[in-house]
């Protein structure tokens, strides 16, 4: 017997994640000065973290002899205050993306259902589908998700509904109006989980919290690695009922979370000048990137997030080239979208350097 014979039927059939390149792989493979490349292809913020985050993410490494605090109570606290929900209403996770997989594991079975849009985060799917549980995949309409639709494919079997807003590959977004008229419908038997991973670039982003006063079935998430700046850090929130929490809590590990990101988010809570500056840096940077597009005669569709799809033609050709000029992004075809390509918004400098990277790419691509 193999070990691929002995592995459970979901984990044979799993897909791998193509995670974006880290840009020591790409300079060793393509034989380029790592300090020459620019890696717009994960969603990371390239202002970095807040000086006052990584302050406290050093001093906490004098302590790392210590298990972390397995309640990551400092961080649920100011979380509460910052949301006035309560501390028990916060579960904390190694990156948002573990909260995902704790909500597979609580409640996910062989069978069940689980309505999410296509093309959404590929997440929902491989968690969906590790616990045995089914993909019901809803097209986007103008690369947003349609509620409508969503709602009508809820069955009896469905367990967990996925919204994200600004949506990642897409960037667009659902109102709050359209987002709570839709988990109202919901029936009670069904979770919705509303990804908010990108909600800080937005100006007003859409508060559910109502929903979870009402007792709706809701987990809202959100992340510290987008315009927090802590990707490498790995920690994320979640914020429900404290009944939805505390059945998430049964499911975690007791130190998931380590101590250097624990008080780095919790340093990143206070820091909002930091954010907004990159919130409104972000929103120029998809002004420069949509005028650049425009100028050279590309599709693109508006974006809320730190990201922009662009339609280069043949994205796995462009990919390439662009990732031998040391710019690395990150192709669409895993998502079904092979024309295309997920742009991070970068500095204003690494937004012209793409630009005219792309440029030269395009150039070269009709010349042969
Ligand atoms: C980046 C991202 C996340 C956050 O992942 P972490 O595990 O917190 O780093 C969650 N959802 C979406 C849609 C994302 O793009």
């Amino acid at each position: 017997m193999t070990f691929e014979e002995l592995a459970k039927p979901e984990v044979r059939s799993q897909p791998v994640y193509e995670p974006g390149k880290p840009i020591e792989d790409v300079a060793r493979e393509l034989g380029l000065d790592p300090a020459s490349i620019i890696k717009l292809a994960s969603n990371e913020n390239p202002f970095g973290a807040s000086p006052r985050a990584l302050a406290a993410a050093r001093a906490a490494l004098n302590h790392a002899e210590l298990y972390p605090d397995p309640g990551c109570f400092a961080l649920r606290v100011k979380l509460a205050t910052k949301w006035k929900l309560t501390p028990e209403q916060f579960v904390i996770g190694n990156g948002s993306n573990e909260i995902l997989e704790l909500l597979g594991h609580a409640f996910l079975r062989p069978g069940d259902e689980v309505v999410m849009g296509n093309p959404a985060f590929v997440v929902y799917k491989l968690v969906t589908r590790l616990f045995g549980a089914t993909a019901i995949e809803v097209p986007l309409v103008n690369h947003t998700h349609d509620l409508g639709s969503l709602a009508a494919a809820v069955t009896a079997k469905t367990r967990m509904v996925f919204v994200p807003s600004p949506n990642n590959p897409s960037g667009t977004t659902n109102t709050e109006a359209e987002l709570l008229a839709f988990a109202r419908r919901l029936p009670d038997h069904v979770i919705l989980v509303f990804d908010e991973a990108y909600a800080e670039y937005l100006e007003a982003a859409p508060d559910l919290r109502p929903l979870i006063a009402e007792g709706r079935k809701v987990v809202c998430l959100r992340t510290f690695s987008k315009i927090y700046g802590l990707a490498a850090m790995r920690v994320g929130y979640g914020y429900a009922s404290a009944d939805l929490v505390a059945l998430l809590n049964r499911v975690r590990q007791p130190f998931n979370v380590n101590a250097i990101a624990q008080a780095a988010a919790t340093a990143a809570l206070d820091d909002t000048e930091f954010t907004e500056s990159c919130r409104r840096k972000n929103q120029a940077g998809l002004q420069q990137l949509a005028e650049g597009f425009s100028a050279l005669g590309l599709e693109f569709v508006p974006s809320h997030g730190n990201f922009i799809l662009v339609n280069v033609g043949d994205g796995a050709d462009v990919f390439g080239k662009l990732q031998g000029r040391g710019v690395i992004v990150r192709p669409m075809r895993a998502y079904g979208m092979p024309a295309w390509l997920r742009v991070t918004v970068g500095t204003e400098a690494q937004n012209g350097r793409l630009l005219a990277e792309l440029r030269s790419a395009l150039a070269c691509e009709s010349a042969d």
